[in-house]
């Protein structure tokens, strides 16, 4: 391909709402092109990258055993209503009215649609297991889309779901698929952790996330110095510090003038968080829930959310607090009605710690419970962290960041028993197929891949998703001796099939060479008058910067065995 003729101009300055490394360079390299929040067009350089990952992905799944087919985009939404997903999935679910005013869904995924397709061609034990996946676009309407290709309304997903006669049989396919992914991000030179995963609106049992390690990613992950315990943050548990019982005291009333946060009330009256209740107020699908937890300790909102089974759910505006006769500031559980009350199981442990006291400017000391107030639920609702104990081994938890690259469950039978998928067992019984489904982003794997691939200057592509091996740089065009040396080796190294980029463009050696570094190309091959002196061309890897002088005559051979190299690993 050469420069001139490529689609996609480059910059020098990334547009200032990218936020990200991968935003900023995809877009100065002329790879993206944002359409709407979180909706982007691929252009040609960033669709070779996806083509690529997705022949690594084809291949695996089909080595796995997978079959692949295609499901619509378009479901009938009344197969969400029968799973309830539409719930799960809340505002996230695009949907439409077609003109004869039937509701239609776009798909976020496909669990109602295959579950429905299986019901109708397995029958039997014998026709059990199956491994069906398709790789297409899928559509979820994210509340704040971000970070460039990392979290998009519109994206090209690999989705694969196994049916299977029994637990033993998913856990089966699920291993499978777990040493699929893994050959994946290996062939992709992309490593990652497996994490423990909540399963969100997915639904379902045991799940685990990919993810590869960057401090830009947007996820929290938590993992043990000692054992092999890792989990997102989202679902991770730990086992926290339990406070000294002590003989509780008579509640006592106390000003706090003006303090409203636990730092204001803790410094003010001389105690440490740890020793005070913390109020928060959430709207859970619009009902008003009043959490207590200990004042260090913050909430884990999946874990809330998964507790009180609600599609939507935020923290409350202050005008909602006070509506239900709640002093912001002050609040306290002590007396409280009307309100569902949550309490972490961090208020279990410890005595006399400080709370509101729904008042204004008012707190009091000495609140124990389950002494002085009822809730409703007693549940681990605690954001996990670093220093504290490791819920496998007790050891210490450290915490990291991640991007997630994929995403596999065990669902069970939740799908399969809605939806009346059945099979006949060798038992002559019927019984609901046992499920899993295995996703993976390919835009995503893209973005992570520069996250964990580049320098200042720009991309350095793992060889195996690079666009173009080789990015063949003639400097000062206008000598007819470097046009011709430059027209020759592009001929031979596309007549050895290797993927070039050639940059036949007669601009200034320096423009060049960034162009050359932004893109990220593994391989550069300049041709100068200089190096023609010596009948020979520099040869210098993006991830080096140190470059070798190699004779012209068999530099593409030479080029040959170093790419053919790159991608065996
Ligand atoms: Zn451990």
């Amino acid at each position: 391909m050469r420069v001139s003729k490529l689609f996609g101009k480059t910059l020098r300055e990334a547009p200032a709402e990218a936020e990200t490394v991968s935003h900023r360079f995809l877009l100065r390299a002329g790879m993206i092109h944002q359409e709407a929040a979180g909706i982007y067009s691929l252009l040609p350089l960033a669709w070779r990258v996806l083509r690529k990952i997705e022949n690594i992905i084809r291949e695996e799944m089909d080595a796995a055993g997978g079959q692949e087919l295609s499901m619509p985009v378009l479901q009938p939404l009344e197969i969400w209503l029968e799973t309830g997903r539409d719930q799960d999935f809340g505002k996230g679910l695009f949907t439409l009215t077609d003109r004869r005013d039937r509701k239609l869904a776009l798909g976020p995924t496909h669990e109602e649609i295959i579950t429905q397709l299986v019901s109708r061609n397995v029958q039997s034990y014998q026709d059990l297991p199956q491994l069906l996946y398709q790789i297409q676009t899928k559509f979820r309407d994210e509340p704040r889309p971000r970070g460039g290709l990392i979290r998009v309304r519109e994206f090209i997903m690999k989705d694969l779901y196994s049916f299977d006669a029994s637990e033993e049989g998913l856990s089966l396919s699920y291993d499978r698929m777990l040493e699929a992914y893994q050959n994946i991000y290996r062939r992709c030179a992309l490593p990652t952790l497996l994490v423990e995963a909540d399963s969100g609106a997915i639904g379902g049992k045991d799940s685990h996330e990919f993810m590869v390690i960057t401090e830009t990613g947007e996820d929290e992950l938590i993992y043990c110095d000692s054992c092999d315990y890792s989990a997102n943050v989202e679902k991770a548990q730990s086992v926290k510090e339990r406070l000294p019982e002590e003989e509780p005291l008579p509640l006592e009333e106390v000003a706090t003038p003006g303090m409203t946060t636990i730092e204001q009330v803790s410094s003010f009256l001389g105690v440490p968080p740890s020793c005070t209740l913390k109020a928060v107020f959430y709207l859970a699908d619009e009902e008003l829930v009043f959490i207590v937890i200990r004042g260090d300790i913050e909430v884990n909102e999946t874990k809330l959310k998964n507790l009180l089974h609600c599609s939507e759910l935020g923290l409350a505006p202050e005008a909602a607090v006070t509506k239900a006769g709640i002093v912001a500031g002050s609040a306290s559980p002590i007396d409280i009605s009307g309100i569902r009350v949550i309490a972490d199981e961090s208020i279990t442990s410890g005595a006399n710690f400080v709370a509101g006291g729904n008042k204004p400017d008012t707190h009091v000391k000495n609140v124990n419970y389950p002494r002085d107030f009822k809730v409703d639920v007693v549940a681990d609702i605690a954001r996990a962290r670093a220093g504290e104990g490791c819920p496998r081994c007790g050891g210490k938890l450290s915490s990291t960041r991640g991007i997630e690259v994929g995403h596999i469950f065990k669902l069970g039978t939740v799908f399969s028993e809605k939806l009346g998928a059945l099979y006949t067992g060798a038992d002559g019984v019927s019984h609901p197929i046992v499920m899993g489904c295995y996703g993976i982003g390919l835009a995503r794997v893209m973005a992570a891949a520069i996250e964990q691939n580049h320098d200042d200057k720009g991309i350095i592509w793992p060889l195996p998703i690079a666009p173009y091996h080789v990015y063949l740089c003639p400097l000062y065009l206008e000598n007819p001796q470097v046009a011709a040396a430059a027209e020759n080796l592009y001929a031979e190294l596309e007549s050895l099939g290797a993927e070039v980029l050639f940059d036949d463009r007669k601009e200034s050696p320096g423009i060049k060479f960034n162009d050359a570094d932004l893109l990220g190309i593994p391989f550069r091959i300049t041709i100068s008058p200089r190096t023609l002196e010596k009948n020979s061309a520099e040869l210098k890897k993006r991830s080096e910067k140190e470059f070798e002088l190699v004779p012209l005559e068999g530099i593409a051979a030479r080029l040959k065995e170093l790419v053919r190299g790159g991608l065996s690993t």
